[in-house]
């Protein structure tokens, strides 16, 4: 039975109170629906109680707050979860927001990074040592949520997802006890958590492989919608024997506006946003078979790789309505393109888009069952959002969403990378770990049997 923070009595919250050197927050404070907000503005959860974490000791406090008292409660890193799985209704919230810290260690290249940091904060430490950890291509995004599901960007292609780099993670587990994993040491943990989410703990501390990477040459190219299939299907084939320093993401999107050029807003596009890490001497040959497809607009340029990164930030500020859909995909055939052509010949607001990101080059070189992550052989992971500022477009949105998807489906490997999906239902979470869900179930049931870590893509015990 889950029990209410309404339904506890004072002194119960008191003598929690008193455990943290971190905060409470209340839904009778005054910062209560500043605190409840997170990066998806369609997500309207109401907890009882947020514990804004500042170390690992009320990290195992809160863990064992909701573990005696039966509260339901969630952990949020980044908070950019598009289901909103950083919160829960009516339980604890264990905010890591406060578990900030980076040190990089540059006789190992490696990163040690807190459990609540975000991104760009990494990208800002690293970047002076000439050192990048692979991520996501959105600077705000937390790093706890991001690296538990997989880990999908820029630089996957030539180093991996971002949990190929994981080394070792500290964590407090469901029995409030206090654990380092690594290859060494609670292996099957260690398994665990590089792509099977949060279901297994709570990370306080992660530590990152980090690579030479100080600036990239990247940035976007744009055909008119109208040429998504020929464009589609030439990509296809380019992407996958281009040299693994080259990554390229392929969308269907709308300019909504500056900086790009007045005569490209508001129409639609087919777009590649490309990212360099070889010898900038090679770049313009290889690049040549690009500009040969002959795109309306491009925009490519050398910069330092923390500004890839945040790239899109300004376009995709907190606060928007999303909702998302995904799936894995090997092929892109002449169906799948024309599906792609119609709809993205329709995408409902500007900031609505499809994105299929390359899982070739050193991401597929991982076996299908070295990491949770069961789908190392698509050449995929597609993510379709309908985004926009205005709740009254909610409806719209999220129809585009779903027929995109319905009519993509029956194309794709069966599952989704986790990190994209919503509240989709058991099935899509077996289907997403594939031959890798029962032993997931395994460690679930050694770890945390009682499934107090369930507000995420849950594996049950
Ligand atoms: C604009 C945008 C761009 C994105 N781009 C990418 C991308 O390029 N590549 C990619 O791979 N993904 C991308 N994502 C998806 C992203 O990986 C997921 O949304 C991820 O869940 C975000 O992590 P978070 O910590 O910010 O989220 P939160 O909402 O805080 O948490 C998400 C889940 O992770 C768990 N969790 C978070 N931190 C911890 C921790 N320290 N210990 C245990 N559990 C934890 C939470 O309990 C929750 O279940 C993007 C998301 C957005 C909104």
């Amino acid at each position: 039975m889950t029990t209410e923070i309404k339904d506890l009595d004072s002194t119960t919250i008191e003598a929690f109170a008193a455990q943290l050197r971190g905060s409470l927050v209340t839904s009778k404070d005054a910062g209560y629906n500043e605190t409840r907000k997170v990066y998806n503005a369609m997500i309207d959860k109401r907890p009882g109680l947020f514990a804004m974490c500042v170390d690992v000791a009320d990290v195992m406090a809160s863990v064992n707050f909701a573990r005696d008292n039966g509260v339901l409660c969630a952990v949020r890193g980044g908070g950019h979860n598009g289901g909103g799985l950083g919160l829960c209704d009516g339980g604890l919230v264990i905010d890591l927001s406060g578990l900030k810290f980076i040190r990089v260690d540059t006789a190992n290249n490696t990163v040690r990074v807190g459990g609540g940091n975000l991104w760009g904060e990494v990208d800002h430490a690293t970047h002076p040592f000439g050192l990048a950890v692979p991520a996501g291509i959105i600077s705000s995004t937390g790093v706890g949520g991001l690296t538990l599901g997989g880990g999908v960007g820029h630089l996957s292609r030539k180093y991996g997802l971002t949990i190929d780099n994981l080394l070792e993670a500290d964590m407090v587990l469901a029995d409030g006890s206090f654990v380092t994993v690594n290859k060494n040491q609670h292996p099957d943990l260690f398994w665990a958590i590089r792509g099977g989410g949060g279901n297994f703990g709570i990370v306080t501390s992660f530590k990152f492989q980090a690579h030479p990477v100080k600036t990239v040459i990247g940035g976007p190219t744009l055909w008119p919608i109208e040429r998504i299939e020929e464009i589609m299907a030439w990509y296809h084939e380019f992407i996958q024997q281009a040299p693994e320093e080259l990554n390229g993401f392929i969308t269907t999107m709308i300019i909504p506006g500056p900086p790009f050029p007045d005569s490209l807003h508001n129409k639609q596009f087919c777009g590649i946003v490309w990212c360099y890490v070889g010898d900038p001497a090679h770049f313009d040959t290889l690049f040549q078979a690009v500009r040969d497809k002959a795109p309306i607009f491009e925009h490519i340029g050398e910069m330092p790789y923390p500004m890839i990164q945040s790239m899109f930030d300004g376009m995709l500020p907190h606060g928007l309505q999303w909702y998302w859909r995904a799936d894995f995909f090997t092929e892109l055939g002449p169906e799948v393109r024309a599906q792609h052509l119609k709809f993205g010949s329709s995408i409902p607001t500007p900031l609505s888009q499809m994105h299929l990101y390359p899982i070739t080059g050193a991401a597929s070189r991982v076996g299908k069952e070295e990491t949770p992550w069961a789908y190392r052989d698509a050449k995929y992971a597609g993510v379709i959002v309908g985004v926009d500022p205005n709740p009254a477009n909610a409806n719209k949105i999220t129809d585009w969403c779903k027929a995109y998807w319905e009519a993509l489906h029956p194309y794709s490997s069966g599952g989704a990378y986790s990190n994209f999906m919503m509240d989709e239902g058991q099935e899509r979470v077996q289907a997403s770990y594939k031959h890798n869900y029962n032993r997931l179930v395994a460690i679930k049931r050694t770890y945390d049997p009682s499934n107090v870590f369930r507000v995420n893509q849950n594996i049950k015990p």
